[in-house]
């Protein structure tokens, strides 16, 4: 299963630059992964600094 981002997300933008597969992306309210697009590396959900990110 795809990672995702909570709404606990600070849209700090560090979890966007670490995806070696372009799959995140700065929404209106919380940065947002596209499911179709994740490889599930984890990458992101290391850099987060609040936790936001998991495993779906
Ligand atoms: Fe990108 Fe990996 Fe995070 Fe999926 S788990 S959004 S591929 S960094
Ligand atoms: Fe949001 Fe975490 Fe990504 Fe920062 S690293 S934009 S807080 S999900």
């Amino acid at each position: 299963m795809p990672h995702v981002i909570s709404d606990a997300c600070i849209m700090c933008g560090s979890c966007e630059g670490v995806c070696p597969v372009s799959a995140i992306s700065a929404g209106d309210t919380q940065y947002q992964i596209d499911p179709s697009v994740c490889i599930d590396c984890g990458a992101c959900a290391g850099v987060c600094p609040v936790g936001a990110i998991s495993q779906e």
